[in-house]
C-alpha cells in the first residue's frame, strides 16, 4: 500500500508500505479521509525524517477485524478512530482519555504509530467510534483532531449564548472554534494576521474579524465589548504574543483556554489571572466519548462543517497537500480516497 512520509524540511513522500493484517484485538480500516493538523506541520518542517506514515485524522470503512474486537464494531462499518493507545486500563485510560495515558502512548499518525495518510490503517479496536451517517468521511476526519480540539476547548468554558468569544488564529482549529462558538449560540470575534483565513471566519460566521497586524486586537476586542473584554477567549495559535493577548483580553471573571502547542509566553499573573479573578484551561483534543459527542454535536446543530474544508486532494497528491497547507493560507486540508 501507499503511505506518506515526511523527509525532514518540508519533504514529504509517498512510499510503499506492507499492507497491515489485524491481529488479536485489532482492525484495518480502508481508510477514506485523512486530514492535516497544525501539529502536522510541526514535524513535516522540523529537521528529523519519520519512518513512520503520518496523519493523525482517520476516518474510513472497517475492512478486517481481529479477534476480541468489541461485538459493537462490524466489517464494513462506518468508522473514527480515537487515533491513541495507553495502557487501556488505568483510571485515565479508562476515562477515555488514553492521550493522557501515565504509562506511555502511542499516537497513530503522531510519529509513534503508522497514521492515516495511506490506502490502510491499522488500529486497536477499542479506539473506533462509529462515523454518523449524516457526516462525511471528511467531516469525520476534521472532527477527529483539529475541529473536536476546538469543539471541547469551548466546551471546557461552557460558552453559550451569554458569550462573546475571542477565537485567537483561524487555522483549521481557529475556525472550527468560530464555527462551533456560534452553533453554541456565542457571537464571536476571530482574529488572525492572514486576511484569506479572515475572510474564512467570516464565512463561518464570526460576528467581527480582527488583524493584529492592522490594529491592537486587545483594545479591538474591548471597544467591541464595551470596554469590558471578552467573556471568554479561545487560544489556537501557539503564537507566544496570542497566548499573551488571550488572557489580556479577558474581562474580569472571564475564561480562556488554551489549545494550540506553541512557544512559551510570559503571563502577567497579578493583572490577568489573580485580580481578574480568571479561569484557565488547557486542553487536549477529547475523550473517545467526547468524540461522540462532538459527532452528534454538528448533526443536532447542522453546523456547516462542510464549509470548513477548502482543500481536497488524493493520495497521489499528499505531496501538494502539504506544501499548501504549509503556506498558513488554507483552511482544512482533506485527503480523500474512494
Ligand atoms: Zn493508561
Ligand atoms: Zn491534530
Amino acid at each position: 500500500m501507499r503511505g506518506v512520509t515526511f523527509l525532514g524540511n518540508r519533504q514529504a513522500e509517498i512510499r510503499e508500505f506492507p499492507d497491515p493484517q489485524a491481529g488479536p484485538g485489532e482492525a484495518v480500516l480502508k481508510v477514506r479521509a485523512s486530514g492535516l493538523c497544525g501539529t502536522d506541520l510541526h514535524r513535516y518542517r522540523g529537521s528529523d525524517p519519520t519512518d513512520m506514515i503520518t496523519g493523525h485524522e482517520p476516518c474510513g470503512v472497517v475492512e478486517e477485524l481481529g479477534p476480541g474486537s468489541p461485538s459493537g464494531i462490524k466489517i464494513g462499518d462506518r468508522v473514527i478512530c480515537h487515533h491513541y493507545q495507553g495502557c487501556g486500563v488505568c483510571e485515565i485510560c479508562a476515562m477515555g482519555y488514553e492521550q493522557v495515558c501515565p504509562n506511555g502512548r502511542i499516537t497513530y499518525g503522531g510519529g509513534t504509530g503508522h497514521g492515516a495518510n495511506a490506502d490502510y490503517i491499522l488500529v486497536p479496536s477499542r479506539t473506533l467510534v462509529h462515523l454518523d451517517p449524516e457526516l462525511s468521511f471528511e467531516e469525520g476526519a476534521a472532527i477527529s483532531c483539529g475541529t473536536g480540539t476546538a469543539w471541547n476547548g469551548l466546551k471546557k468554558m461552557d460558552i453559550s449564548g451569554r458569550d462573546i468569544v475571542a477565537v485567537f488564529g483561524q487555522g483549521p482549529v481557529g475556525a472550527s472554534g468560530t464555527l462551533s462558538a456560534k452553533a453554541m449560540g456565542a457571537r464571536v470575534i476571530a482574529i488572525d494576521v492572514v486576511p484569506e483565513r479572515l475572510a474564512l471566519a467570516k464565512e463561518l460566521g464570526a460576528d467581527h474579524i480582527i488583524n493584529p497586524q492592522a490594529v491592537n486586537p486587545v483594545e479591538a476586542i474591548r471597544e467591541l465589548t464595551s470596554g469590558l473584554g471578552a467573556s471568554a477567549s479561545l487560544e489556537t495559535s501557539g503564537n507566544p504574543i496570542a497566548r499573551q493577548q488571550a488572557l489580556e483580553s479577558i474581562r474580569s471573571f472571564g475564561r480562556s483556554c488554551y489549545v494550540g502547542i506553541g512557544s512559551p509566553a510570559e503571563i502577567d499573573f497579578n493583572r490577568d489571572v489573580i485580580f481578574k479573578v480568571a479561569t484557565i484551561f488547557g486542553s487536549w483534543t477529547f475523550s473517545k466519548s467526547e468524540l461522540i459527542e462532538i459527532e452528534r454535536f454538528f448533526v443536532d446543530t447542522k453546523a456547516p462543517l462542510n464549509k470548513l474544508i477548502t482543500n481536497r486532494y488524493s493520495l497521489d497528491q499528499a505531496v501538494q497537500a502539504f506544501q499548501d497547507f504549509d503556506t498558513s493560507t488554507t483552511g482544512k486540508c482533506v485527503i480523500v480516497m474512494d
